[in-house]
């Protein structure tokens, strides 16, 4: 794929030291921040600028977060649930992640917009717990973090094919900041069925809805969000409605998602994205597709 930036690049943020932990045969796995950094990295079309994060500080998660539940995730020696295992680092690594998060909202509120390619994900975590592959809502950190240290008005697209059901638990009630979500349903977590008011609005789609469709719920999505006015826009960004999926049912193409990240380009608002789920092999392609989307000039 050949794509043309058409402004100054785009930020990754990413920490190498991601990769460092595992459990055999689970879907959320090392090479796929491996694969896509390899991949972004030979490719010369995109213009990307490489950061290393910090780690998110004590005082940032517990906006989001509970005492309790960061003391589990550090004291706690066993599985969270089936999906979620406990790892000796995992508190580090989330703390990481939600720190390339935090700094690529900081990069987004300066006009550059950033991509924290990291794991393990987070829009599944919620105020009190981990579940879902995710341990710290990475998302909702850097959300309030923007909200409470400059006062910004903001809002989360989050078109992960599962529904953002951690995000939506920590910022539900939060009047400065509109959750929106695409996901599949029925699937996991089997929440997300409707709007929850006041701030969260949920578009589920059916196992196997055609691209086309899908795409008018990302539209109708995107168009309450440029209604709601935010200074500042954090994407969600899962690759698992791709068609190959191994773990859902949907049909996107990697021209989808290219589009998505031009139709966020359009929005015209600050944003930044958050890497959360994609199990598929193609996963590095469809990044790169995204971002070339976002940078708005195609060349096919
Ligand atoms: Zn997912």
């Amino acid at each position: 794929m050949i794509c043309l930036m058409n402004d100054e690049s785009m930020i990754v943020f990413y920490d190498e030291r991601c990769a460092d932990y595992a459990s055999p045969g689970h879907p959320e796995r090392p090479d796929r921040v491996t694969m896509t950094a390899k991949r972004l990295k030979k490719q010369s079309s995109l213009s990307l600028e490489w950061r290393l994060p910090a780690a998110a500080p004590e005082a940032a998660i517990r906006l989001a977060h509970s005492a309790v539940h960061l003391k589990n995730l550090r004291e706690s020696n066993h599985d969270f649930d089936r999906d979620t295992p406990w790892y000796e680092d995992i508190e580090r690594h989330a703390l990481r992640a939600a720190g390339a998060a935090l700094d690529a909202m900081e990069s987004a509120r300066k006009g550059r917009h950033a991509f924290s390619l990291m794991r393990p994900p987070g829009h599944h975590a919620t105020r009190e717990r981990a579940m879902g592959f995710c341990y710290l809502g990475s998302m909702a950190i850097a959300i309030l973090n923007g909200m409470n240290s400059y006062g910004l008005r903001t809002a989360v697209l989050d078109f992960d094919v599962h529904h953002g059901n951690g995000t939506e638990d920590i910022l539900h009630g939060n009047e400065n900041v509109l959750f929106a979500s695409i996901h599949q349903s029925p699937c996991y977590p089997g929440t997300g069925l409707q709007h929850r008011p006041p701030n969260c609005r949920n578009y589920p789609q059916k196992p196997f809805t055609p691209p086309l469709e899908y795409r008018k719920g990302l539209v109708q999505a995107l168009e309450d969000i440029k209604a709601f006015k935010p200074d500042l826009l954090g994407v969600s960004a899962g690759f698992d409605a791709f068609a190959d999926d191994p773990i859902a049912q949907e049909l996107l193409e990697k021209e989808d998602f290219e589009w998505i990240g031009k139709q966020i380009s359009d929005a015209g608002i600050p944003a930044f994205s958050v890497l959360e789920g994609g199990y598929s092999d193609a996963l590095a392609e469809l990044i790169e597709a995204y971002m070339c989307g976002l940078a708005g000039s195609l060349i096919p």
